[in-house]
């Protein structure tokens, strides 16, 4: 697992430059490591995911990248509004209170400017970036990998490297030949979205929340601005749901989900879809295999959550920085075998599952009585809140503050289980 003396022409290759591929190819410049990006398309492109956590911040210092990203002019946001269906109800998370977060302002960002952004930085700290470079193969051997791949002008070309990143996103090109996307069984939704003029907005600090709103079945609407003039609106639906109510077009189905969620109706008296509606689905999912010899995946390639919680850029980025200095540790010891990738690994597994947690809760009836209830203590909401901005590594104390609205919830989910026998009978 050494470079045995041959040179390659880098020593990283990551594919895709979205946030999980610019960040680690970033960090792996700053190691001082020679690095090609091969990204499918000319950036800037359309990437739907626009409102982000406050932890990101760390991530963006750590990069060198906070001070350009805050002075883009992305919508300043400070916190998460849940409305629920039945009346007026808000429940808001702001961020100021969260446990734990030492820059509790983030942004609500325009994907195609902001994705560019962290890949010209990319390219700033030392990467080499290739746009419409399309991976068509990679060719593994003891020595290092042989990548194949389509260029511009449509030619086949070639390149060697030492280790390849699968930064690809929901593609998975080296999750998907060694292994497979491996959906979760409770979190089956859909999404479908576009982008809205004529929608009011808050006023104040709060102007750039997120607002969301909550339907009885389940699923639920997103309000993202990301301008004085446009808002990012969109409906996640469970696919049971889905199956049942969608329609024959994007355009329509996302019209009818918004008609049919009276609580969000006055945003929308005056709304005109200025974008197209685009459909997502295929979410949430964790892959099989992360890592192998001379691979490793990052972000979405390597785990996708529902984005109720929107930690998909956040955790795609906190995993560019840990692979980079996987990688880097691995070429120094000469070894980028699998075993080398085990820790991080781990990292990816662990987060995923702390989110999760949430994002599950979120879809059950019990954790959502309890979210809109008045909280049994200040404390335990801030905990929670701070685990919304974004905290993946609490404290003790913020963990058992965690836990314990955990165990009201599932007080609740049985008694709720309880009144619906009662009724029954
Ligand atoms: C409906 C929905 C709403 C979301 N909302 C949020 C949100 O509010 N906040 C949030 O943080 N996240 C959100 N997300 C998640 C977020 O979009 C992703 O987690 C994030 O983009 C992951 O970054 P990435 O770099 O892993 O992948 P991507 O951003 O998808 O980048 C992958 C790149 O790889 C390139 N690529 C693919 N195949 C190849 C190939 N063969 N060769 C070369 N290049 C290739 C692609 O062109 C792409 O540019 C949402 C996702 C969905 C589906």
């Amino acid at each position: 697992m050494s470079n045995s003396g041959e040179r390659w022409d880098y020593d990283v290759a990551v594919i895709g430059g979205g946030p999980g591929g610019s960040s680690a190819a970033t960090a792996l410049a700053r190691r001082g490591r020679s690095v090609v990006v091969l990204e499918r398309e000319r950036f800037p492109r359309f990437h739907i995911g626009e409102s982000q956590l406050p932890w990101t911040n760390e991530i963006f210092r750590a990069l060198g990248v906070r001070d350009t990203i805050a002075a883009s002019g992305f919508i300043e946001k400070w916190g998460a509004s849940f409305r629920g269906p039945d009346g007026p109800d808000e429940r808001y998370a702001d961020f100021q209170n969260a446990r734990e977060t030492p820059t509790p302002q983030t942004f609500q960002v325009l994907r195609e400017k902001f994705d560019e952004i962290l890949l010209r930085h990319a390219e700033k700290c030392g990467a080499r970036v290739l746009e419409e470079h399309r991976l068509v193969d990679a060719v593994f051997d003891s020595d290092g990998v042989t990548l194949h791949f389509a260029g511009r002008d449509g030619g086949a070309d070639t390149v060697r490297v030492g280790v390849v990143v699968d930064a690809s996103g929901r593609a998975g090109v080296l999750v998907k030949r060694f292994g497979r996307h491996e959906h979760d069984p409770l979190l089956l939704n859909i999404a479908v979205h576009a982008q809205y003029e004529g929608i009011p907005r808050a006023s104040g600090r709060r102007a750039g929340d997120i607002r969301m709103f909550t339907r009885p079945d389940m699923g639920w609407l997103w309000f993202i601005p990301l301008s004085d003039a446009v808002i990012s609106v969109g409906a996640v639906i469970p696919q049971v749901v889905h199956r049942r109510e969608s329609r024959p077009t994007p355009e329509e189905s996302l019209a009818h989900y918004l008609a049919d969620t009276p609580a969000a109706l006055p945003l929308l008296e005056r709304a005109r879809r200025v974008s197209p509606a685009r459909f997502d689905a295929d979410y949430s999912y964790l892959a099989t295999r992360i890592a192998g010899d001379r691979w490793v995946a990052v972000g979405d390639a390597a785990a996708f959550l529902d984005p109720v919680f929107s930690t998909g850029v956040m955790l795609a980025m906190q995993g560019g920085l840990e692979v980079a200095e996987a990688i880097d540790s691995g070429l120094r010891a000469g070894d980028v075998s699998v075993r080398a990738f085990a820790r991080y690994e781990r990292a990816v597994r662990g987060r995923y599952h702390h989110f999760r947690r949430f994002a599950v809760g979120f879809y059950d009836p019990a954790f959502r009585k309890l979210w809109y209830s008045r909280p049994p203590l200040r404390s335990i909401f801030d905990a929670v809140v701070s685990v919304l901005a974004g905290n993946w590594r609490p404290s003790a104390t913020t963990r058992v503050l965690v836990e314990v609205f955990f165990a009201v919830v599932a007080v609740k989910r049985v008694l709720l289980r309880l009144g619906r026998l009662r009724r029954a009978r």
